[in-house]
């Protein structure tokens, strides 16, 4: 067992916290006041290999590890994890789909252009009566001749207003319940197939989410991305892995948090002594740096696992758990450590206090995530 990061990790979190640093942190209260999407920052994330992390260099990726992915994803939140949720969505949903389950033909027409950047992606699985039970879904998509004809509308998706590609599932057998959902992947500016109302958030504002409706969109059969029926099952795996980069988003809101916390607390006097030097403080940023590491060696195990090939059903979904229950609590915790101030918009904890609670809800809510475990539980009988 080995604890530590290699040189090259070590100097992939300085990169991605520099750029961070300079090219985020000035301007992440504007971007959320206004609900303005980066595209410049994006697009540089892309030419620094960011959004292709988890894919080969053959199709224009970066050959990251998991490991290497929850580390940028983390450092990315701890700036601004509006930045991170749309990155993560873009690289471990809608490219990592095509990935996985695409043909050669979709991973080189694809992979290369979203990798880089070039190409913006989302993924639409949630539907206003699917949601936590995706098996639910209704938008339908029928083949004639040669063609699907997609209809129905998605919600709740990431990058949905900025997106070039995005791959959504649709019912093809009705009769064959989740066995009968496909995936498909559209392109931006195929007739019948568009954005719809933009959602108003309380946090990860500068993400943008909304709807994406079909409405008699035909587009080739060979957009069919994986084996007809197979387009839930090849979700479910999908999230088995998205879930490890939503854990460390979550573990960057808190660490962004802890650290604007530690840093107040040492500057803050009250009662003539630095609030730091209360127990009351001191216990609040002690439980919330315990919380942290434990967060984190849950992520990296689970990353870990999936880098050596391993199921990680059960594991990503205990660290996607408890990273985002922790992370919650942190903000909570480093928002009142702040007082007053905390509550104001000139302290960076009010915005991860409104940004993180996503964390438990975004890729299967905690009472999922606890179903999902106890699942596996039961099965293995330990
Ligand atoms: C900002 C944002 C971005 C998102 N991005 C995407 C995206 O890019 N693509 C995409 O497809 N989706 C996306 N989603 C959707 C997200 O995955 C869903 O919101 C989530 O899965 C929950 O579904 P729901 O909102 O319909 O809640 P519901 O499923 O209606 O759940 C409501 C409540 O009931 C609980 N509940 C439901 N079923 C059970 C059960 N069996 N046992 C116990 N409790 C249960 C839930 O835990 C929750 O507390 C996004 C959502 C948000 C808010």
């Amino acid at each position: 067992m080995d604890f530590g990061f290699t040189p090259e990790q070590n100097q992939l979190r300085k990169t991605i916290r520099d750029f961070a640093e300079s090219e985020m942190r000035p301007n992440v209260m504007e971007w959320d006041e206004t609900q303005h999407f980066p595209i410049d920052v994006f697009k540089q994330l892309g030419k620094m290999g960011v959004l292709g992390a988890i894919f080969p260099e053959s199709l224009g990726g970066s050959g990251y590890s998991y490991v290497d992915y929850s580390i940028i994803m983390e450092e990315l939140a701890r700036v601004d994890p509006s930045v991170a949720l749309s990155a993560a969505a873009h690289i471990s949903l809608c490219t990592n789909h095509i990935y996985i389950a695409g043909s050669k033909e979709q991973h080189e027409k694809y992979i290369p252009k979203l990798a880089t950047g070039e190409w913006i992606g989302a993924w639409s699985l949630t539907e206003p009566e699917a949601g936590s039970d995706a098996g639910g879904t209704r938008t339908v998509a029928t083949l004639d001749r040669g063609q699907w004809t997609l209809n129905g509308s998605k919600t709740f998706t990431t990058n949905a207003h900025i997106a070039d590609v995005c791959v959504a599932m649709a019912v093809t057998d009705r009769a064959a319940s989740s066995h009968g959902i496909s995936a498909f992947i559209l392109e931006k500016g195929t007739a019948g197939f568009r954005p719809g109302k933009k959602e108003n958030k309380m946090g990860m504002r500068c993400s943008p989410t909304g709807e994406v409706i079909f409405s008699d969109c035909r587009i080739p059969e060979s957009q069919l991305c994986g084996k007809p029926g197979s387009g839930f099952i090849d979700s479910m795996r999908i999230l088995d892995g998205g879930r490890i980069s939503i854990a460390a988003l979550a573990l960057g809101c808190a660490q962004g948090a802890y650290e604007a916390a530690l840093k107040y607390s040492k500057q803050r006097k009250q009662f003539g002594r630095f609030i730091s030097e209360f127990q009351a403080i001191q216990n609040k940023l002690a439980d919330m740096a315990t919380e942290i590491d434990a967060a984190r060696l849950l992520i990296l195990r689970s990353a870990w696992l999936k880098d050596n090939g391993n199921s990680v059903n059960k594991e990503s979904a205990m660290a996607k758990l408890y990273a985002s229950e922790i992370a919650v609590k942190a903000c909570n915790e480093s928002l009142q450590i702040h007082g007053g101030y905390g509550f104001i918009k000139d302290y960076p904890v009010e915005k991860f206090y409104r940004d993180v609670k996503l964390c438990t809800i975004g890729e299967g809510t905690s009472e999922i995530q606890r179903m999902v475990i106890a699942r596996q539980l039961l099965k293995s009988g330990c």
